[in-house]
């Protein structure tokens, strides 16, 4: 599950982790009152879709004046985004964040991740953050440092210290990234989540560590014990097939071939799957009806399936 960059700041600065004062709104007018409610002489309007590469797609807008905001939130509301993660039909703009905008000397990268082959959570830092850390990793794998953490202890200091030191955060701003990782680290973890990622954390005016972008993703198995979490989950940001299909307890995710499965039991589905591509064709989803499906069930599976155009 994932959520919004607003919400999973929200949800940092719970865990004392430094983000710049925001609002997030749904029209232009009140983007304009946000930014006079905050003041400041600099302000950034940022789409909130779920979907990152907002920087190199125009959705993220640097202004000076209160009508320059109006006309990017204006701008931006109601539009489709398209980035490099987004394919090519974008993602419906519903509503932006306006922040302070922050004077930056410096873009930093910090996640945290599961590592199932470690079956622990793993930090990766990078000296090379902002929005070409994708290019970093693939040509100079060598900047990125990785510390995995011993769920029996936790996160200790010396390894935030060390992962700071190696990305080249010295002096005030080491004991201010220690602080800030061990926040990151304990929001992950009572949160159940699988991804956190705040790129860039920036040095700002002040010699000041702050969470400028942040995106998380969450174990959906675990939303039943963290329903303040599961309550940020947003409808319009998935595929509507899929969130009807989970309604219905059936489990169905939507591919991009043309025929259509519907199969009790997902090993089963899984095999049909494999059997469709072996012979050369393109399953348009994964649909598990479960054991023991009703008539009722099957019906909506079908319904479901049929809603897909592309299905043959
Ligand atoms: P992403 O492209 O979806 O990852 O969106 P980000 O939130 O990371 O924003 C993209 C880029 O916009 C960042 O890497 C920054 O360089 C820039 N940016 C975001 N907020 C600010 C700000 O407050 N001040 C300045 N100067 N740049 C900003
Ligand atoms: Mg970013």
């Amino acid at each position: 599950m994932n959520i919004h960059e607003y919400q999973a700041k929200t949800l940092l600065r719970q865990f004392n982790v430094p983000v710049p004062e925001g609002r997030v709104v749904h029209n232009d007018t009140h983007a304009a009152l946000a930014a006079e409610e905050m003041g400041g002489e600099r302000w950034v309007v940022k789409a909130q879709i779920h979907a990152g590469g907002r920087g190199k797609g125009g959705g993220v807008k640097l202004v000076d004046s209160i009508e320059a905001v109006r006309q990017a939130a204006d701008a931006l509301i109601g539009s489709r985004l398209v980035t490099p993660q987004t394919g090519p039909e974008g993602r419906l703009v519903q509503r932006v964040l306006v922040e302070q905008a922050q004077q930056i000397s410096g873009e930093y990268y910090i996640g945290l991740l599961l590592d199932r082959a470690q079956q622990r959570i793993t930090i990766i830092a990078s000296a090379a953050g902002g929005m070409d850390i994708e290019e970093v990793a693939r040509a100079t794998p060598e900047q990125i440092v990785r510390e995995t953490v011993d769920p029996a202890v936790g996160l200790l200091d010396f390894q935030c210290r060390k992962i700071a030191a190696r990305i080249g955060l010295t002096g005030k701003l080491m004991g201010q990234a220690a602080k800030l990782m061990r926040g990151l680290y304990r929001c992950f973890r009572d949160t159940d989540a699988l991804m956190l990622e705040v790129n860039p954390l920036a040095v700002v005016e002040g010699n000041r560590l702050v969470a400028l972008d942040a995106k998380i993703s969450f174990d959906g198995n675990a939303m039943y014990r963290r329903t303040a979490v599961a309550d940020l989950r947003d409808f319009d940001e998935e595929d509507s097939k899929e969130v009807e299909a989970s309604g219905h307890g059936l489990n169905y995710i939507a591919l991009d071939g043309n025929v259509g499965c519907i199969v009790n039991g997902a090993g089963l589905a899984m095999a049909t799957m494999d059997a469709i591509s072996f012979h050369n064709g393109k399953p348009a989803n994964f649909l598990d009806v479960g054991g023991g499906a009703s008539p009722e069930k099957v019906g909506n599976a079908f319904r479901i399936v049929l809603q897909d155009p592309n299905v043959k």
